[in-house]
């Protein structure tokens, strides 16, 4: 910012001292949804001199939000991903340039977001780091479902899963066991395992479940269906998903309206944003 005040010859009232480095500010940027970004997110994005972004963040908009270069390392031409370690790399170089950096990334940097590893990365090249909590996709998908992920006396706890890579045995047990709500992300691929394994560990077949794809943005859907029946009902369910296992699903139906009124609201914030 005060490079670009310096080019345009404007005057600024206090500078720091020559050869100060930069920053990274690491931003949750919500599920995907103007909405649902914080103030803190706002004012960090319009204060970077450049931006690295995920595909999961709420990228469509950023343009609106800032005038930092915009860096998408989510993927390149051919679709391949950036490695953690390059992404590391960019934002550590770009800061000890002297620049701010803001690092969007989808839901909450520390949830399933490699945001500690980032942090580690900035800590041990000496760059100063912060970070600004997101809107987890964990509960907000769900919600944009309809979906609390506790209700009272249906459920009175919730666990946050990876399915990332399939779970073992000893947890099918435990997680079956707690009868709390069961909130999967990345569970797509794996859906079948994690299935067969809470049905062998004792889960009622009968038990409700959720996959809600998309959540916030166009072509969101919902699919329900039962433990005994969910390989089927979600064989053309992809990513992005979140899985929800457990009664709060049926809590859903009666919360329609709530789905109906964020959309609403994520109309006006967009047009509070334009004005
Ligand atoms: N840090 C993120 C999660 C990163 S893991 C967070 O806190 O939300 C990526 C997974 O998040 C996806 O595979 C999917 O399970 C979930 N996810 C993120 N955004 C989503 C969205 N808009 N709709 C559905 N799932 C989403």
């Amino acid at each position: 910012m005060l490079a670009r005040c310096r080019e345009a010859g404007i005057p600024v009232a206090s500078e720091p001292a020559a050869g100060e480095s930069g920053h990274v500010t690491l931003v949750g940027g919500g599920p995907g949804t103007l909405e649902l970004l914080t103030i803190g997110a706002v004012n960090a994005l319009r204060d970077a001199d450049v931006v690295f972004y995920d595909r999961l963040a709420p990228y469509a908009e950023l343009a609106r939000l800032t005038s930092a270069e915009l860096v998408d390392v989510g993927k390149r031409p051919g679709h391949h991903k950036v490695a953690q370690c390059d992404i590391e790399k960019l934002m550590v170089d770009a800061a000890l340039t002297g620049k701010n950096v803001v690092r969007l990334k989808g839901g909450d940097p520390y949830v399933f977001g490699r945001g500690g590893e980032e942090v580690s990365a900035c800590v041990q090249a000496g760059v100063p780091v912060r970070v600004i909590s997101g809107v987890t996709s964990a509960i907000s998908v769900p919600a944009a479902a309809g979906i609390p992920v506790t209700h009272r006396e249906v459920s009175h706890m919730f666990t946050v899963v990876s399915g990332h890579a399939p779970l073992t045995e000893k947890e099918h047990t435990h997680l079956a066991g707690l009868g709390g709500t069961i909130v999967v992300l990345m569970g797509i691929g794996t859906l079948p395992q994690l299935a067969a394994g809470l049905r062998r560990a004792g889960m009622d077949p009968a038990m409700p479940i959720a996959v809600v794809e998309r959540g916030y943005r166009p072509g969101q859907r919902t699919t329900i269906a039962e433990l005994g029946t969910i390989e089927t009902a979600a064989a053309g369910c992809t990513n992005p998903a979140v899985l929800v296992i457990g009664e709060v699903v049926r809590v859903a139906e009666a919360n329609r309206d709530h789905t109906e009124a964020t959309a609403d609201l994520d109309l006006l914030a967009a047009s509070l944003l334009e004005a």
